[in-house]
């Protein structure tokens, strides 16, 4: 969701690359972490810095881009900070040598290594061939330059049965949640009937899969400029995920076009932004919605625009608390399950819409990492947790859902088809809820079936399915070390 803001001298030399033939480069610039207590430090720092890259900057860790001279301004200035990387090029020139000389990829090698456009586009076609009856391609729209977003629908249930979208690539750098995003697909696509689990999920819900929102964006990505966030409008793009008609640019997005967080001239202006707005408001089934970014560990939930609580909040926290500890059960990584606005209010995000104009239960997940250039070996833990979590989710709207048709048996007890979301899946008031007098939500904790909502299976997301390529082949630690993050970053969240 919420990089932040470039000032215009950095965004200028960005857009000059846009028109040359030669990727911008970055050498030079640092990675740095600086301890930040309040507003005024945050603003500061803002000040001295090109980029701040924490996704919610607020009290806490803050990583920011520096150009050469501001990190030698940083230490005249006596400001106390980590240096993370002394040179970005170095090692984004490692990873395009990386990927020049890898080899085509076949199935079993393609979630070994991060994937182009071309790559992803071709990978969703031959999912959709490998299991016709139960996977197909879905066409949102094109982008700013006409290249096709794309996406999967992966069920045995009948059309229209309550559904789960899962989204990627709003932000074009991010590319570990691009691959994420793809191994969910993976995971659903993919199962066969030894997998009870993801079968009996696709036999009573549709999974609808979008990897790369931004086509635009991602090539610039891969081609010209490999932290590039925003579309491709006009040379400086709009960051799509300030682009959304809730709450649209009220706070925490720019009306600079040259800032990161620039939310557009109106919201839906964009055709990337309106593809998707599109496609969710014509699948009135869709219950619930992730949108993967990078990089932070966060499981996040609305509001983002305002410290209000939502009229859903029990519903919307115990999820998301879900999905951290399955994540957590996953690969030992830690992932907070806060409010979006927590940390930093920022409006106009996919996930206040989808929310408050919608009625899904909409999250933002910010994946593991402490840079946007990572090594491959990150995609398989990351996908491990995040399967997880997409499975988790999955479960909730499956449990709610009708049961399908019986084969030749009885139909067992069905719950009633269920929203879930505010009372009539309607608008959602802004103003409802912070203070009581919002929606009641239809659905406390404790009124599922199961108590405290769907559980899983131990192991849950680990494996289960048969000839998924996404998931990490890396041994679980033993029980001891599994505790070690997990301590060091409540050592960091208390400030020790
Ligand atoms: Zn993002």
């Amino acid at each position: 969701m919420a990089d932040v803001i470039a000032p215009s001298a950095p965004l200028a030399f960005a857009f000059a690359s846009l028109t040359a033939a030669a990727p911008v480069r970055y050498d030079g610039h640092a990675l740095v972490r600086v301890w930040i207590d309040d507003a005024r430090e945050l603003a500061a720092l803002r000040g001295r810095v090109d980029e701040i890259w924490t996704e919610h900057p607020g009290r806490g860790f803050v990583d920011a881009r520096v150009r050469p001279h501001q990190l030698a301004a940083l230490r005249d200035a006596g400001v106390a900070f980590e240096l993370r990387a002394a040179d970005l090029q170095a090692g984004i020139d490692a990873e395009r040598e990386r990927l020049r000389g890898a080899a085509t990829p076949t199935a079993s090698t393609w979630f070994d290594d991060f994937r182009d456009y071309d790559a992803i586009m071709a990978q969703l076609e031959a999912m959709a061939a490998a299991a016709p009856h139960r996977v197909s391609v879905v066409d949102l729209g094109a982008s700013l330059e006409g290249r096709p977003i794309r996406g999967l629908r992966i069920s045995d249930a009948p059309p229209g049965a309550p559904a789960v979208l899962y989204s990627g690539t709003m932000h074009a750098r991010e590319w570990l949640a691009t691959m994420a995003t793809m191994c969910v697909a993976d995971r659903f696509a993919t199962a066969d009937d030894t997998d009870a689990v993801v079968t009996d999920l696709l036999s009573a819900i549709e999974i609808w899969v979008v990897p790369v929102i931004n086509p635009d964006g991602y090539v610039i990505s891969w081609t010209e400029d490999r932290y590039w966030r925003k579309n491709a409008r006009d040379g400086y793009g709009v960051d799509l995920n300030r682009n959304w008609d809730y709450q649209w640019a009220v706070v925490g997005a720019s009306d600079d076009p040259y800032a990161e967080d620039y939310h557009g001239p109106a919201p839906f202006s964009e055709p990337e932004s309106s593809a998707l707005r599109d496609f969710i408001v014509a699948r009135p089934q869709l219950r619930a919605h992730i949108d993967f970014h990078s990089f932070s560990q966060l499981v996040l939930r609305p509001w983002g625009y305002d410290y209000a609580l939502p009229p859903d909040e029990a519903t919307l926290s115990m999820l998301g608390q879900q999905m951290s500890d399955a994540m957590w059960d996953a690969t030992a990584t830690d992932y907070a399950s806060i409010h979006a606005a927590e940390l930093y209010p920022a409006a106009g995000a996919v996930d206040d819409w989808g929310y408050g104009v919608q009625g899904l239960m909409a999250f933002t997940i910010e994946l593991r990492g402490d840079d946007f250039v990572v090594p491959p070996s990150q995609i398989g833990p990351a996908c491990d947790e995040n399967v997880a979590a997409a499975l988790q989710l999955a479960a909730w709207v499956r449990q709610r859902a009708p049961e399908p048709p019986p084969e030749g048996g009885t139909t067992g007890d069905a719950p009633p088809p269920d929203h879930g979301g505010s009372e009539d899946g309607g608008p959602v008031d802004p103003d409802g809820g912070s203070d009581g007098t919002g929606e009641p939500s239809d659905d406390p904790p404790g009124a599922d079936a199961t108590p405290g909502g769907a559980a899983l299976p131990p192991g849950f997301g680990l494996g289960h399915a048969q000839g998924g390529g996404c998931r990490s082949a890396e041994p679980r630690a033993p029980a001891w070390l599994l505790l070690v993050p997990w301590w060091l970053r409540r050592r960091r969240r208390q400030g020790t």
